[in-house]
């Protein structure tokens, strides 16, 4: 009957400083419990390692580059710009250095089943594909409008074997898909591994999964130290959930050289828009649901307060009532009224700087980037360049700025062309 349980001091840490923690339901424990020593224990494994790195080269197409961007940086004219070329991986985007490790990690641990939720589908379409790759058996839980409103990520989903689950209950977007993925995790988590796409969600999900994304960082260190032979003055990238920030940031958390800025959606404007109709509600009675906020941005760090939002304690847009917001941003991979406990805590401490940009700077950015270099950008990974534009131009032209370029941006041609058309 003896388990077999590690001892305690060996587990990996619950909390980055009062942030991350597991807030969820008793039967959830056991399985998380279950990842986390299987994680310990596959992380110090020589054949997981040398698995997975073969399939980091040969599949996902790494180590991307790193990029100088020459015209950008002499049209600014200011510091030099370097871009780590995540939108080179394989799918057009950092999300697959994550998937591939869980999903690596679920073969090692015997698991036939992948579960995932998705709100763009670009999750899900990672998420898929490294299951056909390694021969698991694949669900994705998606929005019934998050589905329609994304019929060729469906498309690629199921072609590439993966059940789609339209979730109809609630408001049928990602919240709802992650509620139904828990439940159906908990009732099957001894054939089924939950693939989570970020730095979010209970322990140990923000450690794997920063972990995995690392390797952006390591890369790029080594990279930049070969271009210019010392560290970058500064390094930005876009925040979401927070992974490929986090990736890029963690290797040079510890030096004091690195000026280390995350950049959030700041939508259309920091104000929560129906501030004022929430107020009238109230005095007027009205019902409480009508009073949730909808926030114009998915600046949690900047505009958040403290909260516990799916399965752990962060930053969160909510509402006085602890309702969370529906954010909002142009680029699908920000809006999201939550991010990665453990920026909760570097932002905390000062060890990063988190800053929004509006919508229209993205798309001012996307569009510039690509006339000037011919990379078209992830809407995402445009936030990063604009704010990054706004600082070469006041930084001398030997310092350093590199840009975490998280994905490609073919998938937002339409949205930047009907930008302010309607
Ligand atoms: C999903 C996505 C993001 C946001 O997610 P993080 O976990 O914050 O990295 C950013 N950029 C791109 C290209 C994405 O696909």
């Amino acid at each position: 009957m003896a388990q077999n349980f590690l001892s305690k001091k060996k587990l990996l840490k619950k909390y980055f400083g009062q942030f991350g923690g597991q807030f969820v339901p008793e039967l959830l424990i056991k399985p998380l419990r279950e990842l986390e020593e299987n994680y310990i224990r596959l992380k110090l494994d020589k054949t997981f390692n040398n698995t997975l790195n073969y399939y980091l080269e040969k599949y996902a197409g790494r180590p991307t580059p790193l990029y100088f961007a020459r015209r950008l940086s002499l049209y600014l004219g200011g510091a030099k710009i370097y871009l780590k070329r995540e939108d080179l991986c394989h799918l057009g985007a950092h999300k697959i250095n994550n998937s591939i490790g869980q999903a690596l990690l679920a073969k090692y641990m015997g698991k036939k089943n992948i579960i995932a939720e998705t709100g763009a589908g670009q999750h899900g379409v990672s998420v898929a594909a490294v299951s056909a790759l390694f021969g698991l058996s694949c669900k994705i839980f998606m929005g019934e409008i998050d589905a329609k409103r994304q019929k060729s990520n469906v498309a690629r989903m199921e072609l590439m074997g993966a059940e789609v689950i339209k979730v109809k209950s609630g408001s049928k977007t990602l919240k709802d898909a992650c509620n139904e993925a828990l439940r159906y995790w908990a009732a099957n988590f001894d054939d089924t591994y939950y693939l989570l796409g970020s730095v979010v969600g209970p322990h140990p999900y923000p450690t794997i999964v920063r972990d995995f994304q690392t390797i952006i960082g390591k890369e790029a260190k080594r990279q930049i130290l070969k271009a210019e032979e010392r560290l970058p003055d500064y390094i930005i990238a876009c925040v979401g959930g927070g992974s490929n920030s986090i990736g890029i940031f963690y290797p040079f958390l510890k030096s004091e050289v690195v000026n280390l800025i995350g950049v959030e959606a700041g939508g259309e404007g920091l104000e929560n828009f129906d501030e004022k109709v929430c107020q009238e509600n109230i005095k007027e009675n009205k019902m409480r649901k009508n009073c949730l906020k909808k926030a114009k941005h998915g600046a949690t760090l900047n505009k958040g307060t403290k909260g516990v939002f799916q399965g752990s304690l962060s930053y969160v847009l909510q509402d006085n009532f602890g309702q969370i917001c529906q954010a909002h941003s142009i680029s699908a991979g920000l809006d999201y009224p939550g991010v990665g406990p453990e920026h909760s805590y570097l932002k905390d401490k000062g060890l990063v700087k988190y800053f929004p940009v509006k919508d229209s700077q993205a798309v001012d950015a996307f569009k510039l980037l690509t006339k000037l270099e011919g990379i078209i950008p992830a809407l995402e990974s445009s936030h990063a360049i604009a704010y990054a534009m706004v600082l070469a131009q006041k930084l001398k032209k030997e310092e350093i700025i590199l840009v975490n370029l998280s994905g490609r941006g073919d998938k937002d041609i339409d949205i930047v062309n009907n930008y302010g058309k309607n």
